[in-house]
């Protein structure tokens, strides 16, 4: 495995063997060839403009640093100046982004080059991305199958090296999962790591941005990009930047890992990912690496905090897509009511609506005591029963998903199996914590996660396994 695409690329642009026109026009070319429907714009004109200006500067005899000359690509729930941002949804079809979201402006003013706006569940709702207008994503390696959810464009363009990185969403899964279907890497960083500004919210309090890439260091590197404080966004935090280059490939003695006995033990978990994880955590204390069995909450109630959480705050985000401030409005109706009725009956999907009403309803006088507020103490008991555990381990490892990507036409018969099948990323999505999904010898990936505050270490650790196994 290359230790950086990134470097490889840039090596090969500063080096003059492929002009950053012919880089990028080769990406637009494979975009527009994929079968995926893996993107719902391809940027080729603004694309090409940005990879001209780059080849004048190796023209004139400069070299390329940071990103310079690098395509990458966005999920399209995040403003991007200029461009159609649509979240997947017909309410959002047209709607033009009057700004750019603080992490992908970064990017570009570290010289990558956004080529496309990426297929995704709608606002970020699902599990499959077979919740968009666009019709479903279908896997990288398998197109009966369904490429995860809900960043499954982002996940297939890096797998299938169409972008050199992309910019995923992840609440409660989004990155990691869809990384584990296409086996690529994901991370979804500390929450508060990386600005939400332009990013349309779905769960505040646990959306984050992160990276899709096919190498830890490219993972580390683009991370270290976004990273930051930002003044308009006030949940962000200051973190130090990531010395990609002191990476060792030895792994750290004494390491100590923790195993979640109720992830591996349940039921629904397909036995060729338990056997192959089992392995992998045999390969690794057979490495010296002490590992200890957890216990920790059912999967049943992570996914079903996460869910009335996620639900509660997403109808309350939502309600500002009215047709009146954003979005494609219904037209010719004879009064305000059946303005807004429409508007948001034809905008929205069904799963969309789904979640907007049970959000409604768990917020709702007589619900929010019983449901909502119970979840919100069950969501700290969890954040303290992580507080504890990394008091004597350094990571948590899990699987990343209990299925194997489903048949695409599966999983929509039955949203609640679907929902169920986040059990693995979602209680680390409450957490805050910063989650690694890794393409080792697991169907579906293995989960790093760590303490708040501690991406680097994960990615230090992924990449000596990265590197020695
Ligand atoms: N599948 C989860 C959900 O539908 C997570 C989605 C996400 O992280 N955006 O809520």
């Amino acid at each position: 495995m290359s230790q950086s695409t990134i470097q490889d690329i840039q090596n090969k642009l500063n080096n003059r063997e492929i002009t950053c026109v012919q880089l990028v026009q080769e990406k637009i070319e494979a975009l527009n060839a994929s079968t995926k429907n893996a993107n719902n714009t391809i940027l080729a004109e603004q694309a090409l403009k940005k990879a001209k200006y780059y080849d004048k500067k190796l023209a004139a005899g400069e070299k390329l640093t940071g990103l310079e000359g690098i395509p990458f690509g966005v999920k399209d729930v995040y403003l991007l100046k200029g461009t159609i941002s649509t979240a997947s949804s017909n309410i959002l079809k047209n709607y033009k982004s009057p700004y750019t979201a603080t992490a992908i402006q970064k990017l570009i003013d570290a010289g990558a080059i956004p080529v496309c706006k990426e297929n995704c569940d709608q606002f970020g709702h699902g599990s499959t991305n077979e919740n968009s207008i666009f019709g479903a994503t279908k896997n990288a390696h398998d197109d009966s199958k369904v490429a995860g959810g809900s960043s499954g464009g982002s996940a297939v363009n890096v797998a299938q090296g169409n972008t050199i990185f992309s910019v995923g969403g992840d609440t409660g899964g989004s990155i990691r999962q869809p990384a584990g279907y296409n086996k690529v890497f994901g991370l979804k960083p500390t929450y508060g790591r990386v600005s939400r500004y332009g990013l349309m919210a779905y769960t505040s309090s646990s959306d984050c941005v992160g990276p899709f890439a096919n190498s830890v260091k490219d993972i580390a590197t683009t991370l270290n990009v976004m990273s930051g404080k930002d003044g308009k966004d006030q949940t962000t935090v200051v973190s130090n930047a990531i010395d990609v280059d002191s990476f060792s490939t030895e792994i750290k003695p004494g390491t100590k890992i923790g195993v979640y006995k109720s992830f591996i033990e349940h039921p629904s978990l397909e036995p060729s990912i338990k056997a192959s994880f089992n392995t992998l955590i045999e390969q690794l204390q057979s490495k010296g690496i002490e590992v200890s069995e957890l216990d920790f909450f059912d999967g049943d109630t992570l996914t079903a905090t996460y869910y009335i959480i996620a639900l509660a705050e997403t109808a309350s985000n939502l309600s500002r897509i009215d047709g009146i401030a954003y979005g494609n409005r219904a037209m010719d109706k004879d009064n305000l009511a059946s303005t807004y009725l429409d508007t948001r009956g034809e905008g929205f999907s069904e799963e969309t609506k789904r979640r907007i009403i049970a959000g409604n309803q768990v917020l709702s006088v007589g619900y929010s005591d019983e449901i909502y507020k119970k979840a919100l103490l069950v969501r700290k008991g969890i954040e303290a029963k992580f507080a504890k555990d990394f008091e004597e381990i350094d990571f948590i490892l899990s699987p990343t998903s209990p299925l194997l990507p489903p048949t695409i036409g599966e999983s929509m018969k039955d949203p609640l199996a679907m929902y169920l099948s986040d059990m693995y990323t979602v209680g680390f999505s409450l957490g805050g914590l910063p989650t690694l999904s890794a393409p080792f010898n697991v169907p579906n990936n293995v989960q790093i996660t760590a303490a708040k505050g501690k991406d680097e270490e994960i990615l230090r650790f992924a990449y000596a396994i990265e590197q020695s196994l």
